[in-house]
C-alpha cells in the first residue's frame, strides 16, 4: 500500500471528478505498482502489445486476455485453466 500522501502529487491521468474517480484513480496507482502482466514477445502490458494474438493453447483469436504467464489465452482456455487477465487478479 502507498502513503496516503502520494495522491497529493496528482499524476498525468488525474482528472479529478468527485470522491468516486478519486476511488478509481487510487485503484488505478495502485495497480501500477503491483505486478504488472507482461507480453513474453515484445515485453509489454496487454494494453500496449501490437503483437499478432492468438490463444497458446487452441489459437483460437477471439476473446483473448494476456496471463500471468505472459501468453494469451481465449475465454474458454482461460476458464478451463483458471488463468485470471491482469483485470481479476
Ligand atoms: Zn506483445
Ligand atoms: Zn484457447
Amino acid at each position: 500500500m502507498l502513503a496516503r500522501g502520494f495522491y497529493k502529487f496528482r499524476p498525468w491521468f488525474w482528472d479529478g471528478h468527485g470522491c468516486g474517480e478519486t476511488t478509481r484513480v487510487e485503484r488505478e496507482i495502485d495497480r501500477m505498482f503491483t505486478k504488472e502482466f507482461k507480453c513474453t514477445v515484445c515485453d509489454k502490458p496487454e494494453n500496449q502489445c501490437t503483437c499478432n494474438r492468438y490463444c497458446a493453447l487452441c489459437h483460437a483469436d477471439y476473446e483473448l486476455r494476456l496471463t500471468e504467464d505472459g501468453q494469451y489465452y481465449c475465454r474458454d482456455c482461460r476458464e478451463a485453466c483458471d488463468y485470471k487477465s491482469q483485470d481479476q487478479v
